[in-house]
């Protein structure tokens, strides 16, 4: 085992599991540190992949693959959080890995996570896990109407959910719900009447050292993130509360690496954890132009067990995805003088598909 007691000296290697544009823009900031990146993924020429020193195509469940992936890095850390645990749990015998298994553990899975939140006394909505039909019914007279059912697991950007009325025929929510994931498990949660949603990416080093980044405000549309807003127009009250609440989840969990937290703020400021990402989070971005250190560097500074860097953002900012064809306009972007680009190399730009996004810093 590879010993990371102290800093990660330039040349090192990192692995990455997941070859998507996190683990890209991750691997972009690493190199200017001076490190080389593995990327391991499924994907044979992934957005990380075209900017790694290496990259493997395997299965994450190629144990062989992921042996040899161990043996060539001197830490390990992940860019997504649907890994499988056994994948982590086999790399954890053999290479340091940042985050932790268990703090994957607790972070894929929805009501692990909402447990964990109570547990160190972070609210959450009210929920109640259903295992069946018969669960989601009392789970949804418990909660009462309206309600969403989520898949506990593999959900994202609004999959895997189903929102709940009084007039819902559950045993089709349920199979709505479980059409997306094969995992039967599901999580009931009221519906938040929120004002505004927001994330707080946290940074925390092994020595237990944390910085934060200004809590944004989060537009959806079609449950994907489509802007993020810099900084989210709140009273400084309820900012710092979010910000100490990211940072309280993050000591609690012992994370060493980042911890992206997006809750909900209601119309009585009560703040409410939705749900949290142990990487780089895409409403993050705007720090790679608009801050001294971006989350990338953070998150890679905080793996390689660096000193932090400093959080502060150099002016406001306006952060927009590019999903799908809408990145055909790349031409016009790169035009205007006040937006910066950024593209990930996919090649297909199939419907609500992240293809890059674009930062507009608003000079103070
Ligand atoms: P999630 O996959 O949990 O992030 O949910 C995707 C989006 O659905 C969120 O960004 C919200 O806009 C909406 N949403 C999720 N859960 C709730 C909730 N309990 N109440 C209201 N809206 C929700």
């Amino acid at each position: 085992m590879p010993d990371l007691n102290g800093p990660l000296a330039p040349g090192g290697r990192i692995g990455i599991l997941g070859s998507g544009q996190l683990g890209r823009m991750a691997a972009l900031a690493a190199a200017r540190l001076g490190y080389r990146c593995h990327a391991f993924g499924p994907e044979d020429g992934a957005p990380a992949n075209q900017v790694c020193d290496a990259a493997t195509v395997a299965a994450y469940d190629d144990v062989e693959a992921l042996t040899r992936f161990a043996e060539s890095v001197d830490v390990v850390t992940f860019e997504f959080e649907n890994i499988p645990l056994g994948t982590v749990e086999v790399l954890e015998k053999l290479v340091p890995l940042r985050p932790s298994a268990q703090v994957l553990a607790i972070c894929q899975h929805r009501q692990r996570e909402k447990d964990f939140c109570n547990s160190v006394s972070v609210p959450t909505a009210d929920y109640r896990p259903a295992e069946d039909p018969d669960s989601l019914r009392e789970a949804v007279e418990a909660i009462g109407t309206p309600c969403i059912l989520k898949s506990a697991e593999l959900g994202y950007d609004g999959k895997g959910q189903v929102r709940i009325t009084a007039e819902s025929d559950l045993e089709a929510a349920w199979n709505a719900m479980r059409g997306h994931a094969a995992q039967a498990i599901g999580i009931v949660e009221a519906v938040v009447e929120f004002r505004m949603e927001i994330s707080v990416i946290v940074a925390r080093s092994s020595d237990g050292a944390m910085r934060t980044y200004v809590p944004v405000e989060n537009r959806h549309r079609h449950h994907i993130l489509d802007e993020t807003i810099v900084p989210a127009k709140l009273p400084e009250a309820v900012a710092d509360r979010a910000e100490a609440m990211a940072r309280h989840l993050a000591q609690e969990m012992n994370l060493v690496g980042l911890l992206a937290v997006e809750m909900f703020v209601t119309h009585d400021d009560k703040v409410l954890v939705n749900e949290m990402a142990p990487r780089p989070h895409n409403s993050g971005h705007w720090s790679i132009d608009a801050c001294v250190t971006s989350q990338f560097e953070q998150f890679i500074r905080a793996v390689a067990g660096l000193p932090l860097g400093a959080t502060e953002r150099l002016c406001d900012a306006v952060m927009k995805n590019l999903l799908g064809d809408e990145v055909e306009d790349w031409r016009n972007l790169l035009a205007d003088p006040g937006a910066k680009l950024h593209l990930y190399g996919k090649a297909a730009a199939r419907p609500g598909r992240k293809m890059g996004h674009v930062t507009r810093l608003i000079r103070r």
